[in-house]
């Protein structure tokens, strides 16, 4: 028998942490922060004691087995190595809601993640955008290749989502098996991806599937008859091709880095264009630990030495050169750096807010950061298109996999999340078991 344990971020975004647990081994994934207003970034974490505090807060769980023994204890816990089940962890991308807690755990919990997640999760320690620490123990798998942990067997299953290496899991306990869609969409580079996660997955005697798209709006999931969105990455490819063309001066473009695909399309683009993307140092090591080949400049304002071992002979852009030939350039750029605009706000001629920091109104920086637009004059755009299948897809992937028992979760509402061919629908609460037998 199977145990399948919901312990954390089913009705809100964030979070998710769910336990698969059998006689000698216990399973879980995701391990990111919940989506905590309790975090304030004005109160800073206590120098090794960071896994405590996010514990005491409520961003991470309070799990037997996984954080380091003076942690563990003083909440109460067994440590790492003391618990009669081995236990490992499985990990879908690389978004900090779903990875962001690995610094915090033991350094020896072996943690299960795609080959592609396992390269950018280095890269992000490397470039110093990791939360407190890089884990040590990552263990790469290919995709649709296996593992198998004590008596619990994992397989890493692609999905096509807004940041590189996003993948479900097929999980396979006791005979049982369970199928984790972790965050994925149909309006990206490639949609087959998504499409043949589902067919991977059919018959799956429990599928736990996100939920996003259906947090804020009323949806009659039923009545669905086809997609409805029309802006795709590939109208957004061809938006970019125009703006490049149609600009005078600079563009400047607000992303988040961890979606390599766009930055690496947008390259060829822009080059074609006669422009060619000049991106922070972060950015820039992402793109080439995927796409060594790919043409760009490094942005070092003031010039200087590129210090990250693979921007190590790349050409640098200093901010002079965007002064002097704007209409030669795209930057990109992340929200933390806005202020270099105070530089810049002459030559530019669009500004495009295209899913990067801050990410919507529930953040406080987001009037911030759109009153400092308008206030320089900037003019801007838009265009976002986030990572999430949109509702018609949500069911369509339950339809096709037809699952005995459905979960939604990942999602404010996740009972708006409903198909004809889910044998039947659990929403658990917090700390609810589901047995399979
Ligand atoms: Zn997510
Ligand atoms: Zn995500």
């Amino acid at each position: 028998m199977s145990n399948v344990i919901f312990l954390s971020g089913l009705r809100e975004i964030g979070g998710t942490v769910v336990a698969v647990e059998t006689d000698t081994t216990i399973c879980y994934f995701d391990f990111g922060f919940a989506y905590a207003d309790r975090i304030d970034n004005k109160v800073n974490l206590r120098k090794g004691m960071e896994a405590f505090d996010y514990v005491k807060l409520g961003v991470l769980n309070a799990i037997d087995g996984i954080y380091e023994p003076e942690i563990a204890y003083k909440l109460g816990l067994k440590a790492y190595g003391e618990t009669d089940k081995k236990i490992f962890i499985i990990i879908s991308h690389m978004h900090i809601d779903h990875m962001g807690g690995l610094g915090a755990l033991h350094q020896d919990v072996p943690v299960y993640m795609s080959a592609d997640s396992a390269k950018l999760y280095h890269e992000l320690g490397v470039m110093g955008e990791l939360e407190i620490r890089e884990h040590k123990n990552v263990l790469p798998i290919d995709y649709d290749a296996s593992v198998t942990f004590g008596d619990i067997k994992v397989t890493c299953v692609q999905v096509d989502h807004d940041v590189i290496g996003a993948c479900g899991f097929l999980i396979e306990a006791d005979g049982k098996m369970i199928c984790y869609t972790g965050d994925y969409r149909y309006h990206g580079y490639h949609p087959e991806i998504s499409a043949a996660f589902a067919e991977k997955c059919k018959g799956a005697d429990l599928m736990i599937s996100e939920g996003v798209t259906i947090s804020s709006v009323d949806v009659d999931m039923l009545s669905l008859e086809g997609p409805v969105r029309d802006r795709t990455e590939l109208t957004l490819l061809e938006d970019m091709k125009n703006h490049a063309k149609e600009e005078e001066q600079l563009i400047v473009i607000n992303n988040y880095n961890r979606n390599v695909e766009r930055i690496h399309r947008f390259i060829e683009v822009l080059a074609r264009a006669g422009r060619t993307m000049v991106l922070e140092p972060e950015q820039a090591d992402y793109v080439a630990a995927f796409y060594p080949e790919d043409e760009f400049a490094v942005y070092l304002p003031e010039g200087g030495e590129l210090k990250a071992p693979l921007l190590k002979g790349r050409p640098v852009a200093i901010r002079k050169m965007l002064l002097d030939n704007p209409e030669k350039y795209v930057l990109q750029q992340d929200y933390k750096h806005i202020y270099e605009l105070f530089e810049l706000e002459s030559v530019i001629s669009l500004y495009l807010h295209m899913d990067g920091a801050p990410l919507g109104d529930y953040d406080p920086s987001y009037a911030k950061f759109y009153s400092l637009l308008e206030n320089l004059g900037i003019n801007f755009e838009r265009c976002g298109l986030g990572g999430h299948a949109e509702p018609y897809y949500l069911r369509h992937t339950v339809d096709v996999i037809e699952p005995k028992i459905l979960v939604p979760l990942h999602s404010f509402r996740p009972e708006q999340l409903v198909s004809d061919h889910a044998g039947k629908i659990i929403l658990p609460e917090i700390g609810q078991t589901i047995k399979l037998s």
